[in-house]
C-alpha cells in the first residue's frame, strides 16, 4: 500500500542533487548515508522542507498552489502542512477563492514561534540582531570596538548576545541558532576565520571561542565571511520576485564582496580557499601602495575605510564618516573621495564582467559617505557597463544608505536555511 505522505518529486530530486554537489560546510558528511532512498522518515522531512521552502518564498499560497507549484500530491500537502501548523512554522490566512474547487486558505510563515540570531564582528564594532522567520528585525544592538585580540572579542560578544536574548520581544521564542560574519575568508571546509588582515587575525576558530561563554544556546552555529552572509540575507529574505543571482559588495573598513546564486537554498560562491569574492585584494595599481595582505597596488589602498584614513589622516579611534562628513568642502577631501568612487566603479564593473549577476547590491559604512564617493562610482560603472554587448539594458545596482545589520541579518538567514535543509529533523 502506498503511504500518501510518501511523494518524491523532480523538485525534491533536484534538490537532493543540490545538496550531493555542495553540502553546508556545518552538514555532517555521513548525511546522506545516514539516509537510504527508501527512508521514509526522510521523505516526509524532505517534503516538510519543501512547502516551507514554498511558501518562504511565495507568502500567501494555499495548499492547492503549494501542491502544483511543488509537484506534490494534495494529500502529501495538506498532511506537512498540517504538521507545519503544529509546530508553529506556518499560520493561515484568509481564505482564498478558487476556481472551481474548494476555497482554500492562503498559508504564510509564523512570525511568532521562532527567531534566529546573527551577529558581524566588525573591524570596528559588534552588531547582533535577533529577526523572525520572515526576516524581520525582532531586536538589534550595535556596538563600537577599537580592534582586539579574538578571545576578548567573543567574550564582548557573546555578553552582548546575552543581553540581546533577554530582550521582551525574543523572550519566549524557540532560537534556532546563531550565524557569526566575519571580515575575512573563511575555509570552505571547516569554520576556521582563515585570515583578517584589517583585525590582524590568522587562523581563528571564532565559534570553539565564542562557544563557551554561551552554554545554554542550541540549535545550528554557523560562521562565514561578512559580505557572503550579507549577500545571502538578501537573496534568501527576497519574496516574489528574486533574481536569479545576486552580488552583495561590502565597502567598509576593507572591501569584500559575496555572490549568491540559485535556490533551495540559494549556493554561495566559495573557490577552493574560501577566496571568492575578495575584490579589495584584486590588484588596480600594479606597484602601487603596500595592502595590509601584503601585496601592493590591491583596490583596497584606493578605496577602502582604511586608506581613506591613511590618506586624511583619521585616527583608527575616530568615526570616519563622522570625521570626514565636516570636511567635504576640503580639496584634499574630494581627490581622496573621487579617486575612491572610481576605484570602486572599476571594482564593480569587473565583477560585472567576471560575475555577471542579476543584481548587483552595495552597502558599508563607505556609502554613507554620499555623492563626493557615489557618484564617480555610479557614473564610472554606468558609462561602461555595456560596451562590449553594445546592449542599452542596465543591471540593477542598488545601493543601501543604512547597511548596518545587513551582514548579521544574512547570518540569521544562514541559520534558517540550514534548518530547513540541514540533516535534522523540523524542530
Ligand atoms: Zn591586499
Amino acid at each position: 500500500m502506498r503511504d500518501k505522505d510518501i511523494d518524491v518529486t523532480p523538485f525534491l530530486r533536484r534538490t537532493l542533487d543540490v545538496r550531493l554537489a555542495r553540502p553546508h560546510p556545518s552538514m555532517p558528511t555521513s548525511y546522506q548515508q545516514q539516509h537510504r532512498a527508501g527512508d521514509l522518515h526522510f521523505l516526509k522531512r524532505l517534503n516538510r522542507s519543501a512547502i516551507l521552502e514554498q511558501i518562504r518564498r511565495a507568502p500567501g499560497l494555499t495548499r492547492a498552489d503549494v501542491a502544483t507549484q511543488a509537484l506534490l500530491t494534495k494529500a502529501t500537502v495538506g498532511a506537512g502542512v498540517q504538521s507545519l501548523l503544529k509546530q508553529g512554522w506556518l499560520r493561515e490566512g484568509e481564505l482564498q477563492k478558487s476556481n472551481g474547487g474548494r476555497p482554500g486558505r492562503s498559508l504564510y510563515l509564523n512570525d511568532q514561534h521562532y527567531a534566529m540570531l546573527g551577529a558581524e564582528v566588525g573591524v570596528h564594532g559588534l552588531r547582533l540582531v535577533a529577526c523572525t522567520l520572515s526576516g524581520e528585525l525582532l531586536a538589534s544592538h550595535h556596538e563600537h570596538l577599537v580592534p582586539t585580540t579574538p578571545e576578548v572579542t567573543a567574550a564582548l560578544l557573546a555578553e552582548s548576545l546575552q543581553t540581546l536574548m533577554a530582550s521582551p520581544a525574543f523572550a519566549g521564542r524557540h532560537c534556532l541558532g546563531l550565524g557569526v560574519a566575519l571580515p575575512g575568508p573563511i575555509d570552505p571546509a571547516t569554520p576556521v576565520l582563515r585570515r583578517a588582515p584589517n583585525l590582524g587575525w590568522s587562523d581563528i576558530r571564532f565559534l570553539d571561542l565564542l562557544s563557551p561563554h554561551l552554554p545554554q544556546m542550541t540549535g545550528v552555529w554557523i560562521m562565514d565571511n561578512e559580505a557572503k552572509s550579507a549577500a545571502f540575507g538578501e537573496l534568501y529574505f527576497r519574496t516574489g520576485q528574486i533574481p536569479d543571482s545576486l552580488v552583495y559588495v561590502s565597502a567598509g573598513t576593507g572591501i569584500g564582496s559575496g555572490m549568491v546564486e540559485g535556490s533551495h537554498p540559494p549556493l554561495i560562491s566559495r573557490g577552493l580557499q574560501g577566496l571568492a569574492g575578495e575584490i579589495g585584494h584584486t590588484i588596480l595599481q600594479p606597484g602601487g601602495l603596500y595592502c595590509h595582505c601584503g601585496n601592493r597596488g590591491c583596490a583596497e589602498t584606493l578605496v577602502s575605510g582604511w586608506s581613506i584614513r591613511a590618506a586624511l589622516g583619521i585616527a583608527e579611534e575616530e568615526n570616519l564618516i563622522e570625521a570626514i562628513l565636516p570636511r567635504l568642502h576640503e580639496e584634499q577631501v574630494q581627490l581622496t573621495l573621487r579617486r575612491a568612487g572610481e576605484a570602486l566603479g572599476t571594482l564593480l564593473l569587473n565583477l560585472h564582467h567576471t560575475q555577471n549577476p542579476s543584481e548587483i547590491v552595495l552597502g558599508g559604512s563607505l556609502v554613507q559617505l554620499g555623492a563626493p564617493l557615489l557618484d564617480p562610482t555610479l557614473a564610472f560603472f554606468k558609462a561602461h557597463q555595456n560596451r562590449l554587448l553594445g546592449t542599452q539594458r542596465q543591471v540593477p545596482l542598488r545601493v543601501i544608505e543604512d547597511s548596518t545589520f545587513i551582514a548579521a541579518r544574512g547570518a540569521a538567514a544562514q541559520v534558517l536555511a540550514s534548518v530547513i535543509h540541514g540533516p535534522s529533523d523540523l524542530i
